[in-house]
C-alpha cells in the first residue's frame, strides 16, 4: 500500500442476505465503521449487497452518514434499457450505488461471462460515472501449470481494453486467484505482491504512468483479519475485495488493521 492512492476495503456479500438481513447487519457494522472511517482518510470502504438488498442497506447508510462508506452492486449489464429480463442498467445501479464489481470468476464461471462481455460493462459502468471493480485471476489448474503470468495479461488486455486516459485512472482492478477463494487458502503475501506488481505494469504498457500510478489493485481470495496486514504490506496492493468475512463482524476488523 502506499499514501498515494486511498485504499479500499470492498464487502462482496454474494448470494447472502436478503433484504432484511441485510438491514440488520448493516445496523450492525455501520456504526462500528464510522469512527473508523473518520479518523483514517485513507481509506474508503464499499459494501456490496445483493441487488434485492441494495436499498435496504442504503436506508442504514442515510441514518448513519458515513465519510468513504459507500455502497456497490455485485454485477450488471451494459445496455442502457430494455428487454434484458433480470438485468440492471448502469443507470439503474449509478441512482444508489458508487461502484459495481464486473467479472467476479463466479459470474465467468457459473454465467459465462467473457473478457469481451466484463470490458463493454466496464465501459458501460464509467460511461454512467460508476467505478468498476474488474476481477481478475487464474484457476488453480492454471497456477499450477505456471500460467498465471499468462493468464493475467490476456485478461488484463481484454477486460480492460479502450478506457479513455481519464477513465483509466478511475478503474480498480480485483486480483483474486480462483484457488484462494473460499477456500481459507489465501495467497502469500509475496506471491499477490507479484501478481499485482504485473497487473500495474502491464496496465502501464496500456494507458501510461500516470493511470498505472492511479489505478487501486485490490487481492481477494480468503482475506480475513488475520491475513489482511499481509497483503497491505505490497507496494501493489491497495486494499481488498473480501467475500466470507464481510458477512461477519470480522469485516470492521480488516478495515481496522489497514489503518
Ligand atoms: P472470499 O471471497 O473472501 O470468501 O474468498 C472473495 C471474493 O470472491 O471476492
Amino acid at each position: 500500500m502506499t499514501a498515494a492512492r486511498t485504499a479500499i476495503i470492498a464487502g462482496n456479500w454474494k448470494m447472502n442476505y436478503g433484504p432484511q438481513k441485510a438491514s440488520s447487519f448493516s445496523m450492525e457494522i455501520i456504526p462500528r465503521l464510522g469512527p473508523l472511517l473518520r479518523s483514517y482518510q485513507e481509506i474508503m470502504c464499499i459494501l456490496c449487497p445483493p441487488a434485492i438488498s441494495l436499498c435496504s442497506v442504503r436506508e442504514v447508510l442515510d441514518a448513519f452518514p458515513t465519510p468513504r462508506l459507500e455502497l456497490g452492486a455485485q454485477n450488471m449489464y451494459f445496455e442502457e434499457q430494455g428487454a434484458f429480463t433480470g438485468e440492471l442498467s448502469p443507470s439503474m445501479v449509478s441512482e444508489m450505488c458508487s461502484t459495481v464489481i464486473l467479472g467476479h470468476s463466479e459470474r465467468r464461471t457459473y454465467f459465462g461471462e467473457s473478457d469481451e462481455l466484463v470490458n463493454k460493462k466496464a465501459l458501460a459502468a464509467l460511461k454512467h460515472g460508476l467505478r468498476p471493480i474488474v476481477c481478475i485471476g487464474e484457476t488453480l489448474e492454471q497456477h499450477e501449470a505456471g500460467k498465471t503470468q499468462e493468464v493475467i495479461r490476456r485478461q488484463v488486455q481484454h477486460s480492460l481494453a479502450n478506457f479513455a486516459p481519464q477513465q483509466a485512472r478511475e478503474v480498480v482492478i480485483a486480483y483474486e486467484p480462483i484457488w484462494a477463494i473460499g477456500t481459507g487458502k489465501a495467497a502469500t503475501g509475496a506471491n499477490a505482491g507479484q501478481v499485482t506488481h504485473l497487473i500495474r505494469q502491464l496496465y502501464r504498457e496500456m494507458y501510461g504512468q500516470e493511470a498505472a500510478e492511479a489505478l487501486r489493485i485490490l487481492y481477494g481470495g480468503s482475506v480475513t483479519s488475520d491475513n489482511t496486514s499481509e497483503f497491505m504490506a505490497q507496494e501493489d496492493i491497495d486494499g481488498a475485495l473480501v467475500g466470507g468475512a464481510s458477512l461477519k463482524p470480522d469485516f470492521v476488523e480488516i478495515v481496522h488493521k489497514t489503518i
